[in-house]
């Protein structure tokens, strides 16, 4: 350990920077986090720098730092992204006695800013010495992932309690309470807006009570399939799971991060193949929560589109079981962004339909008419069955067939494929996709890379006619 990590308290005491350009502004976003009496010595300062002088957020000095100007700073940084500048900027405020770090200059500075996970008042400082700032940042990232946004305001309001858990045992009873509070009730309360001090002492009603744990269910959308695509809330529910019920098409590698105790169930329920019946699953989802687990009921995309949500939660909400909802990147967004498109484009389209190909009757009817419209965009989900039904509809409601229609499985997967077609060989373009495809319709891809299909000859005559 060539560097030894230290907090060093900084309220109410002198910081100096030296500088006044991007390597300035960098290091004062994150100074002005403190409590320290902030002040910058620049001739010519960046606007941002000014602005902040003026709102008082930090002392501007506009002249080049001077012997004397460090006396008695507890830090001091000289950030002029230039050798001569800094070399004499450290010359000076190291002379005045203060520890001075020279940025992006490891060798001449005598201390170095860590990586900083600010959770505030938990806050985690990652150093590697300076031997691999990537690295750093790489950890501080994964950290970041780990230690939900509400972690500081969750730890402020239990700093505030001790005392009052102190009515629990000490030992396992009061370590559980502090594991339902950040792991559970604590993300959940900020999640819903609630007032953190009185989630804390229902929770310490319930210990004391001994009452038992509430159980949940969360329903939290997996995205379309690249793991990187989960959001940090749905990352944290699958780490915390008891329970995962979740459809066919979550992909292995969302599952690989679900927490290694967590019953996983598969509970089928996407296109056409065998999956169980909404009661079973709704049944399942009540039984694990009356025991008081943390259920996890994993969609694909978002539960919100598509996804039979309001029938899951419905069920829940009869049975008194507490609920929440993590959205997710649905399939019409991934395979927009797959091709290097918008759903929606000034003069082109205000408005972006989500239509599903099938509905519990068989297909499903539409508004044909607006869809038919020159500029029409629509996502078509589970339409691969009904693509030529459909194709007839619109060609029927007079739309062009040479209209782009761009077909996308696997939106955001290694095996993602892409077809582009027209409303004329829509049939042929979906024919032979055996993975979940979404249909965009007036959206023609920016790859060129795409499949292009050709029109087969007599393609527009034998469509139009049915
Ligand atoms: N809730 C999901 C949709 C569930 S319906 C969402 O918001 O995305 C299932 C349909 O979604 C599939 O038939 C297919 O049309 C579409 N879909 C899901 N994942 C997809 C993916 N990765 N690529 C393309 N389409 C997908």
């Amino acid at each position: 350990m060539d560097h030894f990590p230290i907090f060093v308290r900084t309220q109410g005491r002198r910081v100096c920077l030296a500088g006044g350009g991007d390597a300035a502004l960098a290091k004062l976003r994150l100074l002005m986090k403190t409590q320290a009496t902030l002040v910058v010595f620049a001739a010519d300062p960046a606007p941002e720098i000014e602005g902040w002088a003026g709102q008082g957020l930090l002392k501007l000095v506009r002249r080049e730092v001077q012997p004397g100007d460090a006396r008695g700073a507890v830090i001091a940084y000289a950030a002029h992204e230039d050798e001569d500048a800094d070399a004499r900027a450290l010359r000076i405020m190291a002379g005045d006695g203060a520890l001075v770090n020279v940025v992006d200059d490891l060798e001449r500075s005598q201390f170095i800013t860590p990586a900083i996970v600010d959770r505030s008042p938990v806050v985690v400082a990652i150093g590697t010495e300076g031997a691999a700032p990537v690295l750093a940042r790489r950890i501080k990232a994964d950290l970041e992932e780990r230690l939900p946004a509400t972690l500081g305001r969750l730890t402020d309001v239990a700093r505030g309690f001790r005392a009052r858990a102190e009515r629990l045992r000490h030992g396992a009873p009061r370590r559980r309470f502090w594991a339902d509070w950040f792991e559970l009730d604590g993300p959940r309360a900020s999640g819903r807006g609630a007032d953190l001090d009185a989630a804390l002492g229902d929770l310490l009603d319930r210990h004391l009570s001994a009452a038992p744990r509430a159980g949940h269910v969360d329903f939290v959308g997996a995205g379309p399939g690249d793991p990187e695509l989960l959001t940090l809330k749905a990352r944290a529910a699958l780490d915390r799971a008891d329970v995962v019920i979740h459809d066919r098409l979550i992909a292995p590698a969302i599952l690989e991060l679900v927490r290694r105790e967590a019953m996983l169930v598969e509970a089928g329920k996407e296109g056409f193949g065998p999956s169980m019946a909404q009661g079973d699953i709704n049944d399942l989802m009540i039984r694990h929560a009356r025991k008081g687990r943390h259920v996890v009921r994993l969609k694909s995309g978002d539960p919100g589109v598509f996804g039979r949500l309001d029938e899951e939660s419905g069920a829940l909400e009869a049975e008194g079981i507490a609920f929440a909802v993590v959205p997710g990147i649905t399939a019409a967004s991934a395979a927009a962004a797959g091709i290097g498109r918008s759903l929606t484009r000034r003069g082109r389209n205000a408005e972006a339909r989500f239509l599903t190909g099938h509905d519990m009757k068989g297909f499903a009817d539409q508004d044909w008419t607006a869809l038919a419209r020159p500029g029409a965009v629509a996502a078509i989900y589970m339409g691969k069955r009904a693509a030529r039904w459909m194709q007839g509809r619109l060609l029927m409601h007079g739309a062009d067939p040479a209209t782009s229609v761009t077909v996308v499985e696997n939106a955001s997967r290694p095996d993602a494929v892409t077809v582009a077609a027209t409303l004329a060989t829509l049939p042929d373009a979906v024919e032979g996709l055996d993975g979940p495809a979404v249909i965009l319709m007036g959206i023609a891809p920016r790859d060129t890379a795409a499949i292009a299909l050709p029109v087969p000859a007599g393609a527009l005559r034998q469509e139009s006619a049915r």
